[in-house]
């Protein structure tokens, strides 16, 4: 078996590698396994040392990890190293802070001392999406290291050559060997690394329907998951918005990472007095977005990261079209044999639509027309998502009583786009998931809260 890395920009194989099998992924569990035992005993002193020096691991490669990234998946190259810093922003937070966020909270009963401690639990399975190579794997990775965790990743079949790359890093930030490691193998293999009795819990990013099925067999196991799944964010545009800092910001957050990103604004939900201006504005911003070569630092639209992928998403703007949206903008594909897709806009989008319902994971807008406030929240909230969302007004009282209590999502913004920030939990609720990334939140995920207990 072998996994196979292809270039989206010109349809060229860049590397085979081989996939390891049952014995080499059961030895590999059981060298973290011995690794974790001397890495749970270490202290926040040596963690945090060794988290400063990732981030500056990271650094250093910069240029040519957002190079291996625009060749292995289309990143813009310029995306790509911001991608990379943002990494290194997270090991930092986490050497900053894990301390403060896993230190021993005094509780009174009626013991003479009693308190919850965070210890660690062993080691965690990573499964994870392509699309943030780096950023989807670090923000795993650096709380579980900072709290006394190993990982074992399983990264996308697209992406090896990153999901190695990784592993290189935290070997060469001086990290003990085996507390991190990549496993090349097939998504077929992921339910026997979750049968394996070293591994503790499971983490992934991805698709909803990956998500059931990891879950389904980490249940069966009855180990922990955390599930960060698809989304299809609702940005709710009211009539008193600033228009042109809605337009942007919807235009700018929709095709973050040539469209793929789990928190692009998907469905932009329009109040019909500004809906003709609104849908203009979007109209002029969308076109002036440089399609072009992930590795020119001045595009902003690279290929698709597969071209199975681009071709799945064209055949849902082709049946939204056949539904009844409008397509005013792309919606073909271009020619070659590469798997690009032009900035898309669908408007005339309602509940008979495919792109109303399902996620358009690529550089495809919808806009919905809505009644008024309370409509465009019906609309915002008639979803099986609910990742992110935010709110475009001018009456900031009003846009964070939305925000805070209307939108059903993980997170909802006022006049800005959704973001993942090292400082803030992420995660998703209805079929987006579960469980919380990131911040004090994320960190306590997999430890165990222990209560400690003197008379
Ligand atoms: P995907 O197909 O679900 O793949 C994600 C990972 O899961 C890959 O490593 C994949 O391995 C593995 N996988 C797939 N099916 C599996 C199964 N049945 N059992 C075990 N592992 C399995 O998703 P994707 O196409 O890479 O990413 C796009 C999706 O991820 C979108 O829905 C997006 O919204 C979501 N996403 C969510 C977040 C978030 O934070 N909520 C962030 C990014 C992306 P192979 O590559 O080998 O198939």
């Amino acid at each position: 078996m072998s996994i196979i890395s292809i270039n989206p920009a010109n349809g060229q194989q860049i590397k085979e590698y081989a996939t390891l099998n049952d014995e080499q992924v059961a030895a590999k569990i059981e060298q973290g396994h011995q690794a974790w035992l001397s890495w749970r005993k270490t202290g926040h002193d040596l963690r945090r040392a060794l988290l400063y020096e990732l981030a500056g691991v990271l650094r250093e490669r910069k240029q040519q990890l957002a190079e291996l990234m625009a060749n292995e998946m289309g990143k813009p190259v310029i995306q790509g190293a911001a991608e990379v810093e943002k990494c290194a922003v997270c090991c930092e937070y986490y050497a900053q802070f894990a301390e403060t966020h896993l230190a021993d909270k005094l509780l009174s009963s009626g013991a003479s001392k009693s308190y919850a401690s965070y210890q660690p639990l062993g080691i965690v399975l990573a499964v994870m999406p392509w699309n943030f190579p780096l950023w989807q794997v670090f923000r795993f990775l650096a709380p579980a290291l900072a709290a006394g965790n190993c990982g074992v990743l399983k990264h996308a079949s697209n992406v090896p050559g990153c999901a190695l790359a990784i592993e290189e890093m935290v070997v060469a930030a001086g990290f003990p060997a085996n507390v991190f490691q990549t496993l090349l193998i097939s998504s077929s293999m992921v339910e026997k690394v979750i049968e394996n009795p070293r591994i503790i819990a499971v983490t992934l990013t991805g698709s909803t329907a990956a998500g059931i099925s990891v879950a389904r067999k980490a249940g069966e196991m009855l180990k922990k998951t955390v599930l960060e799944l698809g989304g299809s964010d609702a940005y709710v545009v009211l009539a008193d918005a600033d228009l042109e800092l809605a337009a942007q910001t919807c235009v700018n957050s929709r095709l973050i990472n040539s469209g793929q990103s789990c928190i692009a604004s998907k469905r932009f939900i329009v109040e019909e007095p500004v809906l003709e201006k609104f849908t203009q504005l979007v109209l002029e911003k969308m076109k002036a977005k440089r399609l072009g070569d992930p590795l020119d630092p001045a595009t902003e639209i690279g290929p698709q990261a597969r071209a199975d992928l681009r071709d799945e998403l064209h055949d849902q703007v082709r049946r939204s079209v056949e539904k009844g949206a409008v397509c005013i903008l792309g919606g073909e594909i271009p020619p070659g044999n590469n798997a690009f897709y032009p900035a898309t806009i669908l408007t005339n989008v309602n509940s008979d639509v495919p792109s109303y319902h399902e996620e358009l994971f690529g550089p495809v807008a919808s806009i919905i027309a809505a009644k008024d406030e309370e409509d465009a929240i019906r609309i915002a909230n008639d979803s099986v998502f609910g990742l992110g969302s935010a709110v475009f007004t001018q009456d900031l009282a009003k846009g964070e009583r939305i925000a805070a209590t209307e939108l059903q999502a993980g997170s909802s913004y006022v006049n800005e786009r959704v973001q993942s920030d090292p400082r803030l939990p992420f995660g998703g609720v209805k079929t987006s998931g579960y469980g919380r990334e990131l911040g004090e939140f994320g960190i306590r995920e997999f430890v165990n809260i222990k209560t400690v207990y003197i008379r």
